[in-house]
């Protein structure tokens, strides 16, 4: 029997869900409208007022967010509430600039707790689970997100919070962890650590764990699920949105429900701004439907993703589905003229069992060519030829994904720096 964590609002009927959206999004047009002199403006200048949204597609008519939106307007002006209202802040890492805060109400928490106590249970926290969160607890939304949902949940939550990889695998063994949450290469990397220490993760008790903030390959998910006997759900979310709680695959691993009575989400070509087709590649745009504190109108995510075109999931949710993001397209590369997003090299490296679990591509200009170098670490140590083969195995393979050829480096275990929470998969040289 599938477990769901409110059976009313995840199996509500479709035409239920557009009934709650419309009434949500027209009372989120007004709290904007009246509160955020952002959006008032916008509105105002587009002649667009709460009375003009009537039904759903109507949500054509309202301005688009983007994050410069945002970031111009920090740390509070784009509040819908005055701060004596809100009981907590967070604020997005800023790794280009000024960072997105958002304060949440009492209601936002509550909110919060709620999507993020489905998605657990939709990877399968229960109450007696022993719940281990690895990530830093900070103005960063991953640990909060994480340990609110886990205790509405009723789970035993072990808040270890990021870093010293021998204490959490000490800790996984203590105190029989069985659910873990965080960021999945930062999994991968406890097992190598747990394997230097002579722990054997397959005997641990961990059964199951929701991983997000990154790339996650199907590659990657295998090596996870191989090296500790346990079940891998993938989780997305935003700051912008409410932190990680959006979305996260059900037990079919078909796609990721999205928690549509809280987000209006959107499918659009980043070019023309104009809805895709049925399971047609687009950017997501999300409207928030509940937020209090700092309410979005049609955030533009910058994640490639398709909206799957079925009704109902054979899981019984009705939400509807989204495929594992593709890339930001922030993220995308663009080689000698060539879009790539790191996940499709990932996705290569990864099916390869000589190939270790760190790797990583260094961009750099050679007579004004660009030299795309892709640096590997095996598994086990390899002899001389071992090494050239597999070079040469791997440099056709991604040929094929990148229509020219890399320089592909097989390096010993143990040769590629560790960095911190995500694994940092780029580093360009290029002068800009
Ligand atoms: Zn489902």
């Amino acid at each position: 029997m599938v477990s769901l964590f409110n059976s009313k609002m995840e199996k509500m009927p479709r035409g239920k869900i557009h009934e709650l959206q419309l009434k949500r999004l027209k009372k989120t047009v007004k709290l904007v409208y009246d509160n955020v002199p952002f959006y008032r403006e916008k509105l105002k200048k587009s002649k667009v007022s709460v009375d003009d949204i009537k039904k759903l597609d109507d949500i054509s008519k309202l301005p688009f967010t983007t994050k410069d939106d945002l970031r111009l307007n920090a740390p509070f002006g784009m509040m819908a509430c005055s701060l004596d209202k809100c009981v907590e802040l967070h604020a997005s890492s800023g790794t280009t600039g000024v960072p997105v805060t958002v304060c949440y109400t009492p209601g936002d928490i509550e909110v919060w707790s709620e999507v993020m106590a489905r998605c657990l249970v939709m990877a399968g926290l229960t109450k007696k689970d022993v719940f281990q969160n690895p990530i830093p607890y900070g103005t960063f939304t991953g640990a909060f997100g994480f340990h609110y949902g886990a205790q509405k949940v009723g789970a035993l939550v072990i808040p270890t919070g990021m870093g010293q990889s021998e204490r959490q695998v000490k800790l996984m063994e203590y105190y029989g962890t069985t659910f873990v949450s965080g960021v999945a290469s930062y999994m991968l990397r406890l097992s190598q650590v747990a394997q230097e220490m002579g722990v054997d993760t397959r005997k641990l008790k961990v059964r199951n764990g929701l991983f997000g903030a990154e790339m996650f390959t199907k590659g990657l998910k295998k090596r996870i699920v191989d090296a500790w006997d346990m079940d891998v759900h993938d989780i997305y979310g935003l700051t912008e949105m409410c932190g990680p709680g959006v979305s996260t695959d059900c037990d079919l691993h078909d796609g990721l429900h999205i928690w549509e009575d809280h987000f209006f989400v959107e499918c659009l070509d980043p070019k023309t701004m104009e809805p895709v087709g049925p399971e047609e590649e687009g950017e997501l745009v999300l409207t928030t439907l509940s937020k209090e504190g700092m309410p979005i109108l049609r955030y533009r995510t910058k994640d490639i993703t398709k909206l799957y075109d079925t009704k109902v999931c054979d899981c019984g949710r009705t939400h509807v589905k989204h495929t594992p993001i593709k890339g930001r397209n922030d993220d995308m590369i663009i080689i000698r003229g060539t879009n790539i997003y790191p996940g499709q090299i990932e996705s290569v490296v990864m099916k390869y069992p000589e190939v270790g679990n760190n790797w990583r591509m260094i961009i750099s200009t050679k007579n004004d060519v660009d030299v795309l170098t892709i640096e590997v670490e095996s598994k086990n140590q390899l002899s001389q030829i071992d090494s050239m083969n597999l070079e040469e195995k791997l440099r056709n393979d991604i040929k094929s994904v990148l229509v020219f050829k890399p320089i592909v480096s097989v390096l010993p275990p143990g040769t590629i720096p560790e960095s911190g929470l995500k694994a940092k998969r780029v580093i360009d040289k290029r002068k800009k």
